[in-house]
């Protein structure tokens, strides 16, 4: 182990605890933020604090928000009988830039994993099904990854939902566009053709 000065120590090993950063790139960060500006370090340091202490999960939608509820679910232009059901927040992000979708989102942080051992009480499954008891949404969107446990978590919400009396409908995927057929793997050209539609 190399001999640095404590403080420097400890700021490699907290860096090298973020996702993607090894004990390489955790040093030169260490060593970068050594040569910034006092002020910066300050923004820097700040900024993290501050983010922890003003997030906090909507209580409508279980996105991040620095307000609750967050500003998808307050905003009464967006089609609130359809809810699309997400795995992360990052999901969010990523739907929201095709600018396709205007109904609202569920957040369930995380996927059933038998695994991993996470359990539908592990994820938002029953802040969802809370949403479910005013009859007012009609459709529940699931569009979790098309993993192995994307799929099953999509099937198990199906199997909850769909005794409601709420249509469900399950996102289509399959190839992308600009994709070429002979690059992609079995599982991804089965769910294209699954998922095929008349033209
Ligand atoms: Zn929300």
């Amino acid at each position: 182990m190399e001999q640095y000065p404590i403080p420097i120590g400890n700021l490699i090993e907290q860096l090298s605890k973020l996702p993607g950063i090894g004990r390489k790139t955790a040093q030169r960060l260490a060593f970068y933020i050594l040569d910034m500006e006092d002020i910066e370090v300050e923004k820097l340091s700040k900024s993290i604090v501050n983010a922890k202490e003003k997030i906090r999960l909507c209580s409508i939608c279980c996105n991040l928000t620095d307000d609750d509820p967050c500003y998808i679910c307050k905003d009464t232009n967006r089609d609130k009988t359809t809810i699309c059901v997400v795995e992360g927040p990052k999901d969010i992000i990523a739907m929201e830039k095709s600018k396709e979708y205007k109904g609202e989102y569920h957040v369930l942080h995380g996927v059933i994993s038998p695994m991993d051992n996470v359990g539908p009480k592990d994820i938002k499954v029953k802040e969802l099904l809370d949403r479910l008891t005013d009859g007012v949404v009609q459709e529940i969107i699931l569009a979790t990854n098309p993993t192995v446990e994307g799929e099953a978590t999509a099937i198990y919400l199906s199997k909850l939902v769909k005794p409601l009396g709420i249509k469900v409908t399950r996102i289509a995927h399959g190839i992308p566009v600009g994709g070429d057929l002979e690059y992609f793997d079995e599982v991804t050209i089965t769910k294209a053709m699954e998922n095929r539609r008349e033209i």
